[in-house]
């Protein structure tokens, strides 16, 4: 659902320029220092990026889905370490707030959020816990009005930059399932938390992850998200389903950065006398390139639709981030492919992207998840 389509023009257009004017051009020295430059950071605080999906009473711009969607197929046009900084902050790291959290947690951190003053981590993933998030082992134990918090969760986003982390954790180690598991917003800054080291990682320079690890740390029992036990779970699902539509629309806008790239290199490039545009065989990749981005595009716009209109969509948004992360990694192979030995080395920018994308099929759930997340649903549905 489009609010007001002007609006969210000039949203778009100020987005646009933003990615071109000044993103586009820092994406190689965000690659070789591993750091998105402050002044970056605080244009991105002044567009309102971080506070996208915060409703407008709590100070943000409280985007509908489709109006996120549209974002993010904008800031797909460049490299999403970039989309990454505040992606955690609008969407997995904050939505739980939103869906789940009491009055007052919204009020004492959705503004703070909103502006970019506090950066929100999502904290589910373990060592020993990955696709089957809701066998986790952090417990958080109640001792009067506190939460003694101990474990150690794996490849948290932003975890280096965050001033708040949704927490999953286990309040009820007789219940070893997701009915176990409860949400926390915990402050950075608590006594008993400790940052792992950045990890090394294949791509997306300059967005970092690391270990959070959490010993005898003492949350109050006012930052249980909601209030009640038992329910974190849930909460965690509902962000990630509403993620994964974010995430598909991102791999839709990356892929249509690369598909530039790669048109672009295809007719400036000649062999045998003539663009290797003409070729009917890199036309062939160009064209398959082509109807997959439309393909993912159509679907992500569509299941955003659905969504805003209020029809439940887990089976659309895994779709979604299947077939847009798949379609992502396949534009990519292609991509690197027209651009021959170039799409190799480093200086012509192609392999980066290649390596950056390779994350989509992997991170909120991989794509076998998502296959198991539709069948479970077509099975449910055909059997009620
Ligand atoms: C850069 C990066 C950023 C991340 N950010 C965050 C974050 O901010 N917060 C957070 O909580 N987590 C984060 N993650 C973790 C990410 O969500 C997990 O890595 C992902 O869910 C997969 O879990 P795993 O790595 O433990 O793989 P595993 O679950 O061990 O899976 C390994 C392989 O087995 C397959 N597999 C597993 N179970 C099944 C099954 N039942 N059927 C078929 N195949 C199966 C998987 O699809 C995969 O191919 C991040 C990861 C990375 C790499």
């Amino acid at each position: 659902m489009i609010r007001d389509p002007q609006t969210l023009e000039a949203l778009l257009d100020a987005v646009n320029r933003f990615v071109r004017e000044r993103l586009v051009p820092a994406e190689a020295i965000v690659a070789e220092t591993d750091e998105i430059p402050e002044d970056i950071v605080r244009e991105m605080k002044e567009l309102g990026l971080f506070g996208l999906t915060v409703p407008e009473e709590y100070g943000g711009l409280g985007v509908t889905m489709e109006e996120e969607v549209m974002v993010m197929l904008a800031m797909g046009q460049t490299s999403p370490c970039f989309r990454s900084l505040f992606g955690t902050t609008v969407g997995i790291g904050s939505q739980g707030i939103l869906f789940d959290g009491t009055e007052a947690q919204r009020k004492k951190y959705l503004p703070r959020l909103a502006t970019g003053e506090l950066i929100a981590s999502f904290a589910l993933t373990e060592p020993d816990t990955g696709s089957d998030a809701a066998s986790l082992r952090t417990t958080a134990i109640r001792e009067g009005d506190h939460y003694i918090v101990n474990g150690t969760k794996r490849f948290i986003t932003n975890a280096p930059h965050a001033g708040i982390f949704t927490l999953m954790a286990r309040t009820n180690p007789q219940d070893k399932g997701a009915g176990g598991v409860s949400a926390f917003i915990v402050e950075a800054d608590t006594p008993g938390i400790t940052i792992g080291r950045k990890d090394r990682k294949m791509g997306q320079r300059g967005a970092h992850t690391a270990d959070v690890i959490f010993e005898n740390c003492k949350v109050p029992a006012s930052q249980l998200i909601g209030g009640r036990e038992g329910q974190g779970f849930k909460t965690a699902m509902k962000v990630l389903e509403k993620g994964r539509i974010h995430i598909a629309a991102i791999c839709v806008g990356v892929a249509e950065r690369m598909q530039r790239d790669a048109l672009h290199y295809a007719m400036e490039r000649n062999q045998f006398g003539q663009p290797i545009a003409e070729f009917q065989l890199v036309q062939a990749m160009l064209a398959d390139s082509q109807a997959e981005i439309y393909a993912a595009r159509c679907m992500v716009i569509d299941a955003a639709r659905q969504r805003d209109a209020g029809r439940n969509v887990a089976t659309e948004a895994s779709c979604c981030k299947l077939f847009a992360s798949e379609m992502c990694g396949r534009v990519a192979d292609r991509a690197v492919q027209i651009f021959g030995g170039a799409g190799y080395v480093s200086d012509y920018g192609i392999e980066r992207f290649y390596r950056d994308v390779r994350l989509f099929r992997l991170y909120e759930g991989t794509t076998q998840i998502q296959q198991i997340v539709i069948a479970r649903n077509l099975v449910r549905e055909a059997m009620r």
